[in-house]
């Protein structure tokens, strides 16, 4: 499968007209699976199955409530509101009426929502009442409508009951676009500054649908769990989309992290194919290997991750445990799906990104654009266009351009390919230390890091040091049963040095009861930086707390 023959599924999205939600929904239902589970929700105390034609009418009867309410073809529609089945019924219908929907992550404070509804002119958003007090009274005046799922009191406009919208006939009804039309607005995760509104069109799911096949490996029956919230690219693009394209079910577990929950999830519904964070794996792997001996994972078939670099020791784990190899694969918000990967079709190589996606063209580039040989490092970059590409950076046609150089795109990531044609990914170009005239990528060594049995996680940085440009700095965290030491750290310098390279050993080690990350799971090392240097923090709307 590659985007050629995708277009051949979807003729129409190149010229013409349609709508990703008929192809992921209304398809399999014309064709006769309507009674498949699409999607099956737990959150511990609820649980609940939507077949494919169950979401159909419900989505149809969202999509006509938003109409009646004014919302055009092109609005954005936000959704603001923890993972239930509502919020699928509702990004869909919204897609279905030829909406943008901005999926936002439950977590984020006022001013996050703020800044968000305000940079892209939100027409409405969609909530749950314990989230309302975090939807700004003020400052808004493009928002028209506030939609509340489960609210007890009546409500009064702009305020709607999501029950009361909800109340139109239930046969289908869709909104067809071109492959051009906007489709979901995502922000990006904040981890190098404030975050970006990245615009992603209908004509993406020729893409996705590829990913689904060549790289998440869906087969008809599958169950699939995505850990990822549907508030980044990945619990969309990876988590709904790409699934449901290939009439594939999907899982989805509401609440909070725990390790038994999470083992039993993949045991109950019998899941074939798992896509999780690193952040995730490692929080299991400190959870110790006696959780997961209590669970039947025989029906995993395939484990994927994606999000931050994949460290070795975490694919080790994986074997061990799961029986299985952890599938590293690389994109963006910006990429919309599935850029590099450890394919099922090749061999897991432990600490590689994989190789490039067919028809997709992968490079390394110097400061000037110009492609350079393998094992040099250099920028990550990609040569437009792809179908999953963003249509734009909302609001910002510079940045947009910004991210362009000499034909190329150009990630912000440093990496470098062996001759074999697979990626390693180094880190952020910002992250990347210079030290000793060596440049040196955090990845390599947090992955030695994390190797050492006292470590759970590390994050590494470049600190300013007048002789040698910068020297190493690593603030790590301990699994359970160790406790910090100039002793302990003294051993991990150690270890460092001899298991990857003296220069590469950091000159000084902090432990840490935790580590800056994102709300999507991803350790902020311009965070690190700022605190050690004493700096301004920037944006930190997305700062787990
Ligand atoms: P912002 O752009 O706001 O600073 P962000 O880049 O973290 O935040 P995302 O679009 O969610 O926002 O993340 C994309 C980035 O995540 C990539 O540029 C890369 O640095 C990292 N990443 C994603 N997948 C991988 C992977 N498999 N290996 C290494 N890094 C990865
Ligand atoms: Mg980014």
């Amino acid at each position: 499968m590659n985007f050629v023959e995708a277009e051949k599924v979807f003729p129409w999205v190149k010229e013409g007209k349609g709508n990703i939600v008929y192809e992921a929904i209304d398809r399999h239902v014309e064709s006769g699976a309507g009674d498949t589970v699409a999607l099956y929700y737990s959150d511990g105390e609820r649980e609940e199955s939507l077949t494919f034609a169950e979401i159909q009418s419900k989505s149809s009867q969202f999509a006509r409530g938003l109409l009646q309410l004014g919302i055009q073809q092109g609005d954005r529609v936000f959704l603001f509101m923890p993972r239930s089945p509502d919020l699928y019924i509702a990004l869909i219908g919204i897609i279905r009426m030829g909406a943008i929907a901005g999926p936002l992550f439950e977590a984020f404070m006022e001013s996050a929502v703020r800044d968000r509804l305000q940079d892209s002119g939100a027409r409405a958003i969609v909530t749950t009442p314990s989230l309302l007090t975090r939807i700004p009274q003020s400052d808004l005046p493009e928002l028209a409508h506030v939609i509340v799922a489960g609210a007890k009191e009546e409500l009064a406009a702009p305020l709607h009951a999501f029950e009361q919208v909800m109340k139109q006939p239930d046969d289908p009804f869709i909104q067809e676009v071109s492959g051009e039309d906007g489709l979901y607005l995502h922000y990006t995760s904040g981890s190098t500054g404030k975050p970006k509104g990245v615009l992603h069109a209908h004509a993406g799911l020729l893409h996705q649908y590829v990913s689904g096949a060549v790289v998440y490996d869906f087969r008809p029956g599958d169950k699939y769990w995505c850990t990822a919230d549907p508030g980044w690219i990945t619990g969309t693009s990876a988590g709904i989309f790409a699934p449901w394209l290939h009439g594939v079910s999907i899982v989805v577990r509401g609440g909070r992290f725990r390790s038994e929950d999470w083992y039993a999830t993949i045991e109950k519904y019998g899941v074939t194919v798992w896509f999780s964070a690193p952040t995730a794996f490692r929080m299991l792997m400190a959870a110790g290997d006696d959780v997961p001996k209590q669970f039947d994972f025989s029906k995993l078939r395939h484990v994927l991750s994606a999000g931050e670099p994949l460290n070795p020791e975490v694919i080790r784990w994986g074997e061990q445990v799961l029986q299985r190899r952890i599938h590293d694969n690389w994109w963006m918000t910006e990429t919309g799906s599935t850029i590099c990967a450890n394919r099922p079709d090749i061999p897991v190589r432990l600490g590689s990104m994989g190789k490039p996606l067919p028809g997709i063209h992968l490079a390394i580039v110097d400061s000037k654009g110009n492609e350079l040989p393998p094992n040099t490092m250099g920028d990550l970059a990609i040569l437009p266009p792809w179908p999953a590409m963003m249509r734009a950076i909302w609001g910002n046609e510079e940045k947009y351009q910004s991210y362009f150089r000499n034909g190329w795109y150009i990630s912000g990531d440093s990496a470098y390919r062996d001759e074999d044609g697979y990626f390693w990914f180094q880190g952020r170009i910002d992250d990347v230390i210079n030290t000793s005239g060596e440049r040196i990528g955090p990845f390599e060594v947090e992955s030695k890091l994390v190797e050492h049995p006292a470590v759970a996680e590390a994050g590494v940085i470049g600190i300013p040091d007048p002789m040698r440009g910068e020297i190493i700095k690593a603030f790590v965290t301990l699994r359970q049963g160790y406790s910090p030491s100039e002793e302990l750290a003294v051993q991990i310098k150690q270890f460092v040095k001899e298991k990857l390279a003296a220069h590469a050993a950091p000159r000084e080690i902090e432990f840490r009861s935790g580590l800056p990350k994102t709300r999507s799971g991803k350790i902020m090392r311009r965070v690190l930086k700022a605190w050690e240097l004493g700096l301004p923090t920037g944006d930190l709307s997305t700062l787990e707390e």
